[in-house]
């Protein structure tokens, strides 16, 4: 039961996307996504959330915006147990060195720290760099098709194609293909 974790990307897959998010009062969970948390942690998941918000860096808002958006998302999905790990990769896109997906140093630091099992360890996202991610940190990136970052990403359809990435059209449907994947493998 143990090393399985969920890597999850916040906007467009836990929450409506609204670019350059700022205030708690405009998050909105998306439909079904407590419910399928609450799931995953039965299952004996852990979760992490792995957010980009170059908006810290563009000076658009501060950490301290984000960290409140994150509060309230918390507040709102009221889970038994909370998430293990928390980073919001606050650099712009020109940085590559630091934790914006696609860069896999997030997961990479989580499964070393918390012996994951790799395996056992899922990034879900609705952008091709949070499939990346997965993706460069050899766990199983799952994709969501319906959010807006999958409809800004023109090669994203390819991308899936090219290596075989499952792609869902809601949370809950990824998540239980990562639990039932679970159950398969072991
Ligand atoms: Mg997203």
């Amino acid at each position: 039961m143990t090393g399985r974790a969920l890597f999850l990307d916040r906007d467009g897959t836990l929450i409506e996307h609204i670019p350059y998010l700022a205030d708690p009062k405009n998050v909105k969970l998306l439909p079904g996504v407590r419910s399928a948390l609450i799931h995953a942690l039965d299952a004996g998941f852990a979760l992490y959330l792995h957010t980009n918000q170059s908006g810290v860096a563009r000076g658009y808002f501060t950490l301290e915006d984000a960290e409140a958006c994150n509060r309230r998302m918390f507040e709102l999905l009221a889970l038994p147990v909370g998430f293990k790990g928390v980073k919001i990769a606050i650099e712009g896109p020109d940085v590559t060195n630091g934790y914006r997906k696609p860069s896999p140093r997030y997961i990479n630091e989580c499964i070393a720290r918390d012996a994951l099992d790799p395996r056992l360890c899922f990034m879900i996202g609705d952008n091709q760099s949070d499939i990346e991610a997965g993706h460069n940190a050899r766990i199983t990136p799952l994709a969501l098709l319906e959010g807006a970052g999958a409809k800004e990403s023109p090669g994203w359809l390819d991308f899936l194609d090219r290596h075989r990435i499952p792609a869902f059209s809601s949370f809950p449907e990824a998540v239980d293909h990562a639990l039932r994947a679970c159950e398969i493998r072991f």
